[in-house]
Protein backbone atom coordinates (compact mmCIF):
# COMPACT_ATOMS: atom_id res chain seq x y z
CA UNK A 1 0.00 0.00 0.00
CA UNK A 2 1.37 3.50 -1.11
CA UNK A 3 0.56 4.79 2.84
CA UNK A 4 2.92 2.22 4.20
CA UNK A 5 5.59 2.78 1.01
CA UNK A 6 5.36 6.52 1.74
CA UNK A 7 6.28 5.53 6.00
CA UNK A 8 9.08 3.70 4.78
CA UNK A 9 11.09 6.33 3.20
CA UNK A 10 12.16 7.71 6.53
CA UNK A 11 10.84 9.94 9.45
CA UNK A 12 10.10 13.44 9.17
CA UNK A 13 12.21 16.09 10.86
CA UNK A 14 9.93 19.07 10.45
CA UNK A 15 6.62 20.18 9.13
CA UNK A 16 5.71 23.04 7.46
CA UNK A 17 1.84 24.28 7.14
CA UNK A 18 -0.03 26.95 5.26
CA UNK A 19 -2.44 29.27 7.20
CA UNK A 20 -5.58 29.57 5.40
CA UNK A 21 -8.13 27.15 4.64
CA UNK A 22 -5.02 24.63 6.18
CA UNK A 23 -5.61 25.99 9.85
CA UNK A 24 -7.99 28.46 10.03
CA UNK A 25 -11.42 27.61 8.51
CA UNK A 26 -11.54 31.46 6.66
CA UNK A 27 -14.83 30.95 5.04
CA UNK A 28 -16.21 29.41 8.59
CA UNK A 29 -15.27 32.41 10.05
CA UNK A 30 -16.32 34.81 7.54
CA UNK A 31 -19.97 33.82 8.22
CA UNK A 32 -19.65 33.81 11.19
CA UNK A 33 -18.56 38.05 11.05
CA UNK A 34 -20.97 38.18 8.31
CA UNK A 35 -24.22 36.74 10.21
CA UNK A 36 -23.48 38.84 13.11
CA UNK A 37 -22.84 42.21 11.36
CA UNK A 38 -26.02 41.39 9.72
CA UNK A 39 -27.95 40.26 12.52
CA UNK A 40 -26.83 43.30 14.12
CA UNK A 41 -27.57 45.19 11.46
CA UNK A 42 -31.16 43.56 10.85
CA UNK A 43 -32.14 43.64 14.94
CA UNK A 44 -32.06 47.29 14.97
CA UNK A 45 -35.57 47.09 12.38
CA UNK A 46 -36.56 43.49 13.16
CA UNK A 47 -37.51 40.64 16.18
CA UNK A 48 -36.16 38.08 13.91
CA UNK A 49 -32.87 39.23 13.15
CA UNK A 50 -31.61 35.55 13.65
CA UNK A 51 -33.34 34.28 10.79
CA UNK A 52 -32.99 37.08 8.14
CA UNK A 53 -29.04 37.29 8.48
CA UNK A 54 -28.99 33.71 7.83
CA UNK A 55 -31.16 34.15 4.81
CA UNK A 56 -29.19 37.20 3.84
CA UNK A 57 -25.74 35.15 4.38
CA UNK A 58 -27.77 32.27 1.54
CA UNK A 59 -28.09 35.15 -0.87
CA UNK A 60 -24.61 36.68 -0.39
CA UNK A 61 -23.16 33.23 -0.86
CA UNK A 62 -25.15 32.71 -4.11
CA UNK A 63 -24.80 35.61 -5.45
CA UNK A 64 -20.11 35.31 -5.09
CA UNK A 65 -20.98 32.15 -6.13
CA UNK A 66 -23.15 33.29 -9.55
CA UNK A 67 -19.97 35.83 -10.17
CA UNK A 68 -16.75 35.08 -11.40
CA UNK A 69 -14.17 35.78 -8.85
CA UNK A 70 -11.99 38.55 -10.23
CA UNK A 71 -8.51 39.90 -9.87
CA UNK A 72 -6.65 42.65 -6.90
CA UNK A 73 -8.01 43.49 -4.08
CA UNK A 74 -10.06 46.12 -5.63
CA UNK A 75 -11.69 43.94 -7.58
CA UNK A 76 -12.67 41.42 -4.85
CA UNK A 77 -13.76 44.31 -2.24
CA UNK A 78 -16.18 45.25 -4.85
CA UNK A 79 -17.32 41.93 -5.25
CA UNK A 80 -18.11 41.93 -1.58
CA UNK A 81 -19.75 44.74 -2.10
CA UNK A 82 -22.66 43.92 -4.90
CA UNK A 83 -22.97 40.23 -3.01
CA UNK A 84 -23.73 42.31 0.23
CA UNK A 85 -26.31 44.60 -1.79
CA UNK A 86 -28.21 41.51 -2.73
CA UNK A 87 -27.87 39.90 0.90
CA UNK A 88 -29.40 42.82 1.73
CA UNK A 89 -32.20 43.19 -0.52
CA UNK A 90 -34.91 41.03 1.58
CA UNK A 91 -33.81 42.95 5.06
CA UNK A 92 -35.93 45.78 6.19
CA UNK A 93 -33.50 48.20 6.12
CA UNK A 94 -32.10 51.09 3.21
CA UNK A 95 -29.10 50.00 0.99
CA UNK A 96 -27.21 52.92 0.31
CA UNK A 97 -23.32 52.19 -0.75
CA UNK A 98 -21.95 54.03 1.94
CA UNK A 99 -23.74 51.43 4.45
CA UNK A 100 -22.51 48.61 2.32
CA UNK A 101 -19.43 49.56 2.56
CA UNK A 102 -19.42 50.48 6.29
CA UNK A 103 -20.81 46.88 6.66
CA UNK A 104 -18.65 44.96 4.63
CA UNK A 105 -15.68 46.98 6.63
CA UNK A 106 -17.16 45.82 10.18
CA UNK A 107 -17.69 42.29 8.90
CA UNK A 108 -13.99 42.20 7.48
CA UNK A 109 -12.95 43.47 11.15
CA UNK A 110 -14.68 40.83 12.73
CA UNK A 111 -13.43 37.94 10.50
CA UNK A 112 -9.93 39.19 11.46
CA UNK A 113 -10.50 39.49 14.84
CA UNK A 114 -11.98 36.16 15.44
CA UNK A 115 -10.11 33.73 13.21
CA UNK A 116 -11.30 29.73 13.22
CA UNK A 117 -9.57 26.82 13.60
CA UNK A 118 -11.05 24.11 11.72
CA UNK A 119 -11.96 21.47 14.82
CA UNK A 120 -9.00 19.51 15.96
CA UNK A 121 -6.53 21.74 14.66
CA UNK A 122 -4.93 22.98 18.24
CA UNK A 123 -4.60 18.66 19.61
CA UNK A 124 -3.30 17.90 16.07
CA UNK A 125 -0.62 20.76 16.32
CA UNK A 126 0.64 19.77 20.26
CA UNK A 127 0.88 16.32 19.00
CA UNK A 128 3.01 17.28 15.72
CA UNK A 129 5.20 19.78 17.86
CA UNK A 130 6.67 17.07 20.54
CA UNK A 131 8.41 15.00 17.57
CA UNK A 132 8.65 17.39 14.50
CA UNK A 133 9.54 21.26 14.67
CA UNK A 134 7.08 23.68 13.15
CA UNK A 135 6.82 26.42 10.73
CA UNK A 136 4.30 28.59 8.57
CA UNK A 137 4.50 29.39 5.30
CA UNK A 138 2.12 31.85 4.12
CA UNK A 139 2.08 34.30 1.51
CA UNK A 140 -0.09 36.94 2.23
CA UNK A 141 1.43 40.18 4.30
CA UNK A 142 4.38 39.48 7.07
CA UNK A 143 2.10 42.48 9.30
CA UNK A 144 -1.35 40.58 8.55
CA UNK A 145 0.01 36.65 9.16
CA UNK A 146 1.63 37.78 12.57
CA UNK A 147 -1.39 39.21 13.48
CA UNK A 148 -3.72 36.20 12.55
CA UNK A 149 -1.56 33.99 14.22
CA UNK A 150 -1.88 36.26 17.34
CA UNK A 151 -5.65 36.54 17.14
CA UNK A 152 -5.80 32.40 16.65
CA UNK A 153 -3.85 31.73 19.57
CA UNK A 154 -1.07 29.76 17.91
CA UNK A 155 2.23 31.61 18.84
CA UNK A 156 3.47 28.99 20.77
CA UNK A 157 3.19 26.71 17.71
CA UNK A 158 4.93 29.34 15.71
CA UNK A 159 6.75 32.04 16.99
CA UNK A 160 7.87 35.34 14.26
CA UNK A 161 10.82 33.14 13.55
CA UNK A 162 9.25 30.28 12.37
CA UNK A 163 6.46 32.22 10.48
CA UNK A 164 7.94 32.74 6.52
CA UNK A 165 6.09 35.07 4.65
CA UNK A 166 7.19 36.68 0.91
CA UNK A 167 8.60 40.38 1.99
CA UNK A 168 7.73 42.85 -0.39
CA UNK A 169 9.12 42.23 -4.12
CA UNK A 170 10.00 38.60 -3.26
CA UNK A 171 7.70 36.07 -4.73
CA UNK A 172 5.27 33.46 -2.72
CA UNK A 173 4.66 29.95 -2.91
CA UNK A 174 4.35 28.36 -5.57
CA UNK A 175 8.15 29.79 -6.33
CA UNK A 176 11.06 28.15 -4.15
CA UNK A 177 12.32 30.91 -1.93
CA UNK A 178 9.61 30.51 1.59
CA UNK A 179 10.41 26.91 1.12
CA UNK A 180 14.10 26.90 1.01
CA UNK A 181 14.22 30.14 3.53
CA UNK A 182 11.80 27.71 5.83
CA UNK A 183 14.07 25.05 5.70
CA UNK A 184 17.60 26.71 6.46
CA UNK A 185 15.70 28.20 9.46
CA UNK A 186 14.57 24.55 10.24
CA UNK A 187 18.26 23.34 9.37
CA UNK A 188 17.29 20.01 7.74
CA UNK A 189 17.41 18.66 4.41
CA UNK A 190 13.93 18.42 2.05
CA UNK A 191 13.25 14.99 2.02
CA UNK A 192 13.51 15.65 6.04
CA UNK A 193 10.32 17.87 5.51
CA UNK A 194 6.70 17.83 4.85
CA UNK A 195 4.53 20.79 3.61
CA UNK A 196 1.03 20.54 4.89
CA UNK A 197 -1.72 22.94 2.91
CA UNK A 198 -5.11 23.13 1.01
CA UNK A 199 -3.42 24.72 -2.44
CA UNK A 200 -2.38 21.94 -5.26
CA UNK A 201 -0.65 24.87 -7.20
CA UNK A 202 0.48 26.88 -4.21
CA UNK A 203 1.33 24.34 -1.56
CA UNK A 204 1.88 20.93 -3.00
CA UNK A 205 3.61 21.46 -6.22
CA UNK A 206 5.78 24.35 -4.36
CA UNK A 207 6.88 22.12 -2.19
CA UNK A 208 7.04 19.48 -4.04
CA UNK A 209 9.77 21.53 -6.52
CA UNK A 210 12.06 22.21 -4.27
CA UNK A 211 12.06 18.52 -2.79
CA UNK A 212 9.77 18.33 -0.03
CA UNK A 213 6.96 15.86 0.60
CA UNK A 214 3.23 17.56 0.61
CA UNK A 215 0.33 16.97 1.92
CA UNK A 216 -2.86 18.10 0.15
CA UNK A 217 -5.18 18.80 3.60
CA UNK A 218 -8.96 17.94 2.47
CA UNK A 219 -10.74 19.40 5.19
CA UNK A 220 -14.23 17.87 5.74
CA UNK A 221 -13.95 15.29 2.84
CA UNK A 222 -13.70 12.82 5.18
CA UNK A 223 -11.83 10.44 2.89
CA UNK A 224 -8.77 7.89 4.52
CA UNK A 225 -5.60 9.62 3.55
CA UNK A 226 -3.54 8.36 0.49
CA UNK A 227 0.27 8.94 -0.58
CA UNK A 228 1.03 9.30 -4.37
CA UNK A 229 4.24 8.75 -5.44
CA UNK A 230 5.72 11.84 -7.77
CA UNK A 231 8.78 12.56 -10.28
CA UNK A 232 10.00 14.64 -7.19
CA UNK A 233 8.95 13.26 -3.72
CA UNK A 234 5.59 11.98 -2.60
CA UNK A 235 2.35 13.82 -2.78
CA UNK A 236 0.05 12.46 0.49
CA UNK A 237 -4.01 14.11 1.46
CA UNK A 238 -5.39 13.72 4.21
CA UNK A 239 -8.89 15.14 5.29
CA UNK A 240 -8.01 16.47 8.45
CA UNK A 241 -5.27 17.17 10.80
CA UNK A 242 -5.84 14.79 13.00
CA UNK A 243 -5.00 12.50 10.04
CA UNK A 244 -1.92 13.98 9.33
CA UNK A 245 -0.49 13.71 12.92
CA UNK A 246 -1.52 10.41 12.57
CA UNK A 247 0.50 9.65 9.70
CA UNK A 248 3.43 11.02 11.09
CA UNK A 249 3.43 9.04 14.15
MG1 LIG B 1 -4.37 28.08 2.05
Amino acid sequence: MSLEAWKRTGRKKAVCFDLNRTLLDVDGAFDDACRTELEDAAGRWADDAGALALEALRRYRRELKRRSPPGGSAGRKALREAALAKALEGLPFSRSPALIRRLDDAIRDRQAGHPKLFPGTREALAEIVRTHQVALISNGSRQAILRRVTAADLTEFFPPDRVFTAPPGSRGKPAPEPFVRALAALRVRPGEALMVGDSRTKDAAGALGVGMDACLLRPGSGRAPTAVRQAKGWLLEAASLQQVAELLR
